[in-house]
C-alpha cells in the first residue's frame, strides 16, 4: 500500500543548513513545480535526486511532534502520509506554482491617540490657523472674559486697520459677537463660541475622530474607525501632521472573536463533588509545589517547574453538574505553568455562550476554530497560534491540529459525540477517517499533556477504557442548582452572603406506552399525558421542549400495536425498509425479505412506521394548544448564519412557549423556565442497522431529558414509545448510566462488537451496480487471501459482507461495504492493495 508517499530530494548549496523537518518547500515534480513538506533527512536514496527549489516560508509549518503524529495517523488509519500531513496545514498555506498565495497577511493602518483624552478640545482649539474670524473669537475667549476695544483686538490678532471692521461685521451677522460703544463682546456662551471656532477652522470634523479614539482607549484599526465616524485618510493625515494622532501600517489578524467583549467571569466556590474531582486532577497532573520537587532533582531543567504530569481522565458528570468549571480550573493551572490548552467541543456546541465561558475567564488568550471561519481567519488563527500569541484554542475536532508550541492540556467536552469522528464520505475527495478522541489520547501522551474527557453519557469505548485503567474515572452524579439564586431574590431585595452551591435533582422521566394509547382510542401522536402536561406548563407561564429524533425515521418497521420490530433471521440486526427496492434489507449480511403486510407477532396491519417532521408536529401542537407560541429549530430553520443564536435567544427571552426541534436542541440549553421535555418518538434510533443505535439513543435521550428542570421550578420529562421495555429507554428514564453500560456490554460481548473487538469498514461506491459487485467481490477475495497468508493470526479475523451500506448518500450511487473484525485492523490492512475508489474507515463510529 502506498501509505508512505515520501520522495527524496537533495539540498542545493544555497539551502544547506536552512532546511529543517516541517519546512514547506517548492520542489520539481515531473514537469511541474509543487509544494512538499520536509519530513526528515535520509541516509541514502533509492533514486537519483533532484534539488529542492526554495523554501515557501522561512519557518517550518509543522512542529516535530506534529510530524510524528502525521506518520502515526497515516499508519493507524491506513491513509497516505500526504493526507495525514494536510490535516495539520491551514488551507491558506498551500498554493500552486506560479500563483500567488491564496491567503495573505492583511495589513492596515492602526491609529493611536497621542494626546490626553480630556484635552481634545483644547488641542483642537490650539491648532494653528489663519482664519481671522476664528482668531477674533479665540481672543475674546481668553479668560477672564471681558469686553475688548477695537484697538486691543487689532493688536492682539495682528489685523490691518480695516480688518476688524469687516471681520467683526461678519461675526455680528452670525450673532457670534456684539459690538457697542466701540467695545466688542462675545454674544454666545463660551461652548458655542468654541464650536464656532472649530467650524471656522474647518477642524470640527476632527473632534468625533479623536473622541472615538479616546472612547476606545486603545489604538483602533482604520476600518473600525471608519465604521464609527465619518472621516477619511486625508483628515487622519492632517491630524497626524498636527501631532494629535499616529498612523501605523501593521499586520492585522483576522480574529474570529475580534471586536467581541466578553464579560469577565470569576471562579465560583466549588461544590463538594467538583472539589473532590478537582483535587484528584490537580494532585495527579498539577503538583502543588512543583518547584520544590524540582529542587530535589538537580538534573531536572529549571523550566520543568512548568511541568505537568501527563494523565487521562474520564469525567462522568450529570448534565449540569458543572464540568465546565473543572475545565476552567484545569486551564488556569495549565496557563499558570506556562503551558497551553486545546478544548474540543462538538461543532454544534460552538455557540457564543460556550465561547464566552472560556473567553470570559481568560481574556485575550482564547481563540476559536470552527467550520464557519473563512480561509483568511483560519490562516491568521494558525499563525498567531504558531507564534505563541494564543494560549487556549476552543474548537471542533480539527482544533486538535493547532500548532501550539507548549501544549499542556487537552479537553474533549461531550466526549460521546460522534462528530469527533471524521466520516464525511464524499465522492472524489479523500479524507482521513480519524477520530479526534483517539488522536487526543495519542497527542497528550506525546506532548506530556493532561487529558480530560467529559460527558454525562460516556461512550462505551471510553467507559470501557476507564474500566481497564486506561483513563481515571471521576464522577459528579449531581447537578448544580445553577439558577437557584436568581429565583430566590425578588426585585429590590438585597442578596445575602453567597451560599454554598446547592444540588438539584434530575427530573423524573415518565415512559408512556403508545400501544396503550392506541388501545384507549387515542390516535394522536401526542399521548394524553403529554397533552395535559403541556397545558399545565402553559397555564403556569413556563416553557416546554418537544424533541424529535430525525436519524433514521423512515428506515425501520415497527408494529404500532405490539411493538414488534422486524429483524434479520440470521444476524438479529434490525432490517431496513427500502422504498426503492420495495424490500427489507439486512445491511450486515445482505439478506432480503418482502415487506410484511401484517405484523408476524400480532397480525395487526399497523406495521409501518411513518416518520413525522418538525413542521407536522408544529401543526399538531397548534391544533391541541392554539394559545401556545411555537418556535421550530431544525436544519431548515437554521440554514442562515447566526440564526442558531437568534432562535436560542428568542426562546431564552420567553418569546415562545414551546420549542420544537431535532438533535440540535439536545445540547447546551440551560433555561430555567423549561419544565417539560417531551420526546415524541423515543424508539426512533433504537432499531437502526448500526450496533451503536441503542447507545446513541440512550445518550440522546439522557441529554434531552437534561434540558428540563434546571431551576427550583423543577421539571418533568415524557418519553413516548412503542417498545417501552427497551433497556436503553429504561436506563435513560432512570438516569442510570451504569445499568445501561452493563446491559449494552453484554450485547457487545455476545456479538463481538467494539469495545470488545475492533472493526474496519471498507466502502466502495459507484453508479453501476455491476462495477460495485465486481469490485467488492474482488476485494473480498483479497481479504480472504490475506487471512490465509497471515496464518494463525488470520483465525481471529472475521469478514462480513459485502452488503449495501444503509445510506445511499446520493440517489444515483450504489454504496457497498465490507466489515473487518480483528484485533489490529491497521496491521491487517497494510498487507492489502487498496485500489482507487475505496475508502478505509478504521474504528468506524457510524455503520450507516
Ligand atoms: P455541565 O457542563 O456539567 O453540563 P455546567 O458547567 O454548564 O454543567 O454547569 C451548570 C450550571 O451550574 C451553570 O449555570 C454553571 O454556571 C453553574 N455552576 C457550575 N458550577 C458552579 C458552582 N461551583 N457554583 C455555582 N454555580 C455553578
Ligand atoms: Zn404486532
Ligand atoms: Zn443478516
Amino acid at each position: 500500500a502506498a501509505r508512505f508517499q515520501t520522495f527524496h530530494y537533495h539540498l542545493p548549496p544555497s539551502l544547506r543548513g536552512e532546511v529543517e523537518p516541517g519546512h514547506l518547500v517548492w520542489i520539481p515534480f515531473g514537469a511541474q513545480e509543487v509544494q512538499g513538506i520536509v519530513v526528515g533527512p535520509a541516509i541514502s536514496s533509492p533514486v537519483e535526486t533532484k534539488a529542492i527549489d526554495r523554501l515557501t516560508r522561512p519557518q517550518p509549518v509543522m512542529t516535530p511532534a506534529q510530524l510524528d503524529m502525521a506518520f502515526w495517523i497515516a499508519d493507524y488509519y491506513v491513509a497516505p502520509i500526504s493526507e495525514a500531513v494536510k490535516l495539520f496545514l491551514t488551507p491558506g498555506l498551500l498554493s500552486k506554482s506560479g500563483e500567488p498565495p491564496k491567503v495573505r497577511a492583511k495589513r492596515e493602518e492602526q491609529i493611536e491617540l497621542l494626546i490626553d483624552p480630556t484635552s481634545i478640545r483644547e488641542s483642537l482649539l490650539g491648532l494653528k490657523h489663519s482664519n481671522k474670524q476664528a482668531q477674533v473669537l479665540a481672543t475674546l475667549l481668553t479668560p477672564p472674559y471681558r469686553a475688548w476695544s477695537l484697538k486691543e483686538l487689532r493688536t492682539a490678532c495682528n489685523l490691518s486697520l480695516k480688518g476688524p471692521i469687516s471681520t467683526l461685521s461678519t461675526l455680528q451677522e452670525k450673532e457670534l459677537v456684539r459690538v457697542s460703544d466701540k467695545k466688542v463682546n462675545l454674544a454666545q456662551p463660551p461652548e458655542s463660541a468654541e464650536d464656532a471656532i472649530l467650524a471656522l477652522k474647518g477642524v470640527s470634523k476632527y473632534e468625533p475622530v479623536l473622541q472615538a479614539l479616546a472612547h476606545a482607549a486603545a489604538p483602533m484599526w482604520k476600518t473600525d474607525l471608519y465604521a464609527k465616524v465619518d472621516t477619511n485618510l486625508d483628515s487622519l493625515r492632517k491630524l497626524q501632521d498636527a501631532g494629535l494622532i499616529r498612523l501605523e501600517h501593521k499586520v492585522r489578524y483576522r480574529d474570529p472573536l475580534g471586536g467581541r467583549i466578553y464579560p469577565r467571569s470569576h471562579p465560583p466556590t466549588l461544590t463538594d463533588q467538583q472539589q473532590h474531582v478537582w483535587d484528584e486532577i490537580r494532585a495527579t497532573c498539577f503538583p502543588v509545589d512543583a518547584s520544590e520537587t524540582n529542587n530535589l532533582d538537580p538534573k531536572k531543567d529549571s523550566l520543568a517547574s512548568s511541568s505537568i504530569r501527563s494523565a487521562g481522565f474520564l469525567l462522568h458528570g450529570a448534565t449540569g453538574s458543572g464540568k465546565t468549571e473543572i475545565y476552567l480550573r484545569a486551564i488556569a493551572e495549565t496557563l499558570a505553568r506556562n503551558r497551553q490548552a486545546i478544548v474540543l467541543v462538538p461543532e454544534i456546541a460552538l455557540t457564543p455562550q460556550t465561547v464566552a465561558r472560556f473567553a470570559g475567564r481568560f481574556p485575550d488568550r482564547v481563540s476559536v476554530i470552527h467550520s464557519g471561519l473563512n480561509a483568511s481567519q483560519r490562516y491568521d488563527v494558525w499563525r498567531r497560534t504558531r507564534d505563541g500569541q494564543i494560549d487556549v484554542i476552543v474548537g471542533a475536532r480539527s482544533a486538535l491540529f493547532s500548532p501550539l508550541p507548549r501544549l499542556g492540556l487537552i479537553i474533549v467536552d461531550e466526549e460521546h459525540e460522534s462528530t469527533y469522528k471524521q466520516d464525511t464520505d464524499e465522492w472524489g475527495s479523500f479524507t482521513v477517517f480519524y477520530d479526534a478522541r483517539t488522536l487526543a489520547t495519542r497527542l497528550a501522551a506525546a506532548t506530556g499533556s493532561a487529558l480530560i474527557f467529559g460527558t454525562a453519557t460516556p461512550s462505551l469505548d471510553s467507559y470501557h477504557a476507564a474500566q481497564r485503567g486506561k483513563l481515571t474515572l471521576l464522577e459528579m452524579p449531581d447537578r448544580v442548582m445553577g439558577h437557584g439564586k436568581l429565583d430566590d431574590t425578588r426585585p429590590g431585595e438585597v442578596a445575602g452572603p453567597p451560599a454554598p452551591p446547592a444540588y438539584a435533582a434530575l427530573p423524573p422521566v415518565e415512559i408512556v406506552d403508545m400501544r396503550q394509547e392506541l388501545r384507549a382510542g387515542n390516535r394522536s401522536i401526542f399521548s394524553r399525558s403529554l397533552q395535559s402536561e403541556l397545558h399545565a406548563v402553559l397555564d403556569a407561564g413556563e416553557q416546554a421542549i418537544l424533541f424529535l429524533n430525525r436519524r433514521g425515521t423512515h428506515s425501520f418497521v415497527i408494529c404500532r400495536d405490539c411493538g414488534f420490530v422486524t429483524e434479520c433471521a440470521r444476524c438479529e440486526t434490525p432490517l431496513t425498509y427500502h422504498e426503492r427496492a420495495a424490500q427489507l434489507i439486512c445491511h450486515r449480511c445482505n439478506a432480503r425479505e418482502p415487506i410484511p403486510e401484517h405484523c408476524p407477532a400480532c397480525r395487526s396491519h399497523r406495521i409501518r412506521f411513518f416518520g413525522t417532521g418538525t413542521q407536522r408536529i408544529e401543526e399538531l401542537v397548534s391544533q391541541i394548544a392554539p394559545r401556545a407560541r411555537l418556535l421550530r429549530w431544525d436544519r431548515d430553520t437554521t440554514g442562515r448564519k447566526g440564526s442558531h443564536e437568534q432562535i436560542l435567544d428568542r426562546f431564552a427571552s420567553h418569546e415562545a412557549d414551546v420549542l420544537i426541534g431535532t438533535q440540535m436542541i439536545a445540547k447546551g440549553l440551560d433555561l430555567p423556565l423549561v419544565t417539560l421535555v417531551g420526546v415524541v418518538a423515543a424508539d426512533v434510533g433504537l432499531y437502526l442497522p448500526d450496533f451503536r443505535g441503542p447507545e446513541r439513543t440512550f445518550q440522546l435521550l439522557t441529554q434531552v431529558a437534561g434540558r428540563a428542570g434546571r431551576s427550583r421550578r423543577g421539571g418533568h420529562v415524557i418519553f413516548q414509545s412503542y417498545t417501552p421495555q427497551h433497556y436503553a429507554l429504561q436506563a435513560a428514564a432512570g438516569h442510570d448510566y451504569h445499568a445501561f453500560y452493563q446491559r449494552e456490554m453484554d450485547f457487545r460481548r455476545e456479538q463481538q462488537y467494539p469495545p470488545v473487538s475492533r472493526l474496519a469498514r471498507l466502502i466502495f461506491w459507484h453508479k453501476k451496480l455491476e462495477t460495485v459487485e465486481e469490485q467488492t467481490d474482488r476485494m473480498m477475495r483479497n481479504l480472504q487471501l490475506r487471512t490465509e497468508e497471515i496464518g494463525i493470526w488470520g483465525d481471529g479475523v472475521d469478514l462480513l459482507g459485502p452488503a449495501p451500506a444503509p445510506y445511499a448518500r446520493f440517489r444515483s450511487y450504489y454504496r457497498w461495504q465490507i466489515i473487518i473484525r480483528t484485533t489490529d485492523p491497521s496491521a491487517f490492512l497494510h498487507g492489502i492493495d487498496i485500489p482507487f475508489g475505496w475508502r478505509v474507515d478504521v474504528d468506524p463510529v457510524s455503520m450507516m
